[in-house]
């Protein structure tokens, strides 16, 4: 029996590269749902390639395009904020891969978890917007987290066959992005161009500007609390310029357990959609005598002030995180249209952070309003800003 995947994000960088895998093993894995939210042609290319049952794109101006292109097959095409929610639910689905980008991903996530779809989770907003209660639904309707971040991926390979066994805390490598070891008065004039430039992966626009602001590993930090059940104290975040040791868990008994490798997301991707096996893979080998040195240093929280925020709002918990990722995500929206500058993504999101009201125990609808919210004064933030 093959495993039917939808794949919410399917052009993006996450989703090409899930289609690789599932190219690559075709007896295995079906991909049944591609959705998008722009770039109909390569959806109309993938649906051509992979004949799913359905397609969504998302974006309704590009609907007559990718119907009429669609045509000829037997695919039912969809259009609209509706169809990319409720699209997870059909029966041609057995797990749901998670590769949009934003808060966006949290609705979708609900519908799958209530259909009781496995979730590949990609998109960690989801878990930091709403963490509590998606992993709450994922116990109330028996379904299976599995992560695909590489950092996340490379602590669950670490708990495998640890059952039982507490874990003492773990240990998340960052990369430190393009500007490691830069100070402040540089970082005040650096450009979106040199931002994009990640050292170790490709990866899409807005995760390429977090890991330049290190609020990808603050945003990792808090995914790594609910997929794992921590406290703050128990994640630890260590600088790692190679990219080989994709994170560690270290137990009661001292005892620290590492997963490595090349950086290549197909890796992650696949034990996702696989666990618990391990598929076979041509992907090259990583080779010691080529790394004769991995290094690793402590992350400079004073100048890269997103991951300090981060731990600030693991500690505070509620809508806190929320009120972080809405004003993130607008103030990498305006750092890439070139209207605010780089030191200003941290100002945006401490100055949310104090303006938008706090609750305790939020329910679905506060997630929402606390996301329509804080976008809505971050927006204004920057148009007093230009
Ligand atoms: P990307 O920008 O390359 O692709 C995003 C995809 O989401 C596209 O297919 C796009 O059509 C779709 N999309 C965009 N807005 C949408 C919306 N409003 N509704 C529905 N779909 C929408 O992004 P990516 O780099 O592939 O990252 C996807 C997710 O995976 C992010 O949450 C990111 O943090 C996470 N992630 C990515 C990597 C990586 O290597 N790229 C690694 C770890 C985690
Ligand atoms: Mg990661």
């Amino acid at each position: 029996m093959k495993k039917n995947i939808a794949i919410l994000g399917s052009t993006g960088s996450i989703g090409t590269q899930a289609l690789e895998v599932i190219e690559a093993n075709p007896e295995i894995f079906s991909a049944t749902v591609l959705t998008a939210q722009e770039n109909a042609d390569l959806l109309i290319e993938q649906a051509v390639k992979f004949l799913p049952k359905e397609v969504v794109i998302g974006n309704e101006k590009h609907f007559d395009k990718v119907k009429s292109a669609l045509s000829p097959f037997d695919i039912k095409v969809y259009t609209g904020i509706e169809a990319l929610v409720s699209v997870v639910e059909t029966d041609n689905v057995d797990t749901v891969l998670t590769a949009m980008v934003g808060y966006a991903g949290l609705l979708p996530t609900i519908h799958a978890i209530k259909a009781g779809k496995d979730i590949a989770l990609a998109n960690k907003e989801t878990l930091v917007v709403a963490g509590e209660l998606i992993t709450g639904l994922a116990k109330q309707y028996d379904v299976n987290i599995y992560p695909v971040d590489s950092e996340h991926s490379a602590i669950f390979q670490c708990l495998v066959g640890e059952e039982g066994n507490k874990i003492e805390k773990i240990i998340l490598t960052a990369s430190g992005g393009p500007f490691r070891g830069k100070d402040r008065t540089y970082l005040a004039n650096v450009t979106k161009e040199q931002a994009l430039k990640h050292p170790n992966w490709s990866m899409g626009a807005k995760i390429t500007i977090d890991s330049a602001t290190l609020m990808n590993k603050g945003l990792e930090v808090i995914e790594a609390k609910w997929l794992f059940g921590l406290e703050a104290s128990q994640i630890d975040v260590i600088v790692h310029p190679q990219s080989i040791v994709h994170s560690l868990v270290q137990f009661e008994d001292g005892s620290i357990k590492a997963q490595m490798g090349l950086p290549d997301m197909k890796l992650p991707i696949q034990y996702a959609l696989r666990y618990p096996a391990r598929l076979k893979s041509a992907y090259p080998r990583f080779n010691f005598t080529d790394y004769p040195s991995l290094t690793f240093e402590k992350p400079d929280l004073d100048t890269f002030r997103n991951l300090a925020i981060a731990y600030e709002v693991l500690d505070k918990g509620g809508n806190a995180a929320c009120i972080v990722n809405a004003a993130n995500e607008i103030a990498v929206e305006a750092f890439l249209r070139d209207k605010i500058g780089f030191l200003d993504i941290s100002d945006l999101i401490i100055e949310s952070l104090a303006k938008i009201s706090y609750i305790s125990t939020p329910t679905y609808s506060d997630y929402v309003q606390t996301n329509e919210a804080t976008r809505r004064f971050a927006s204004e933030l920057i148009q007093v800003k230009v």
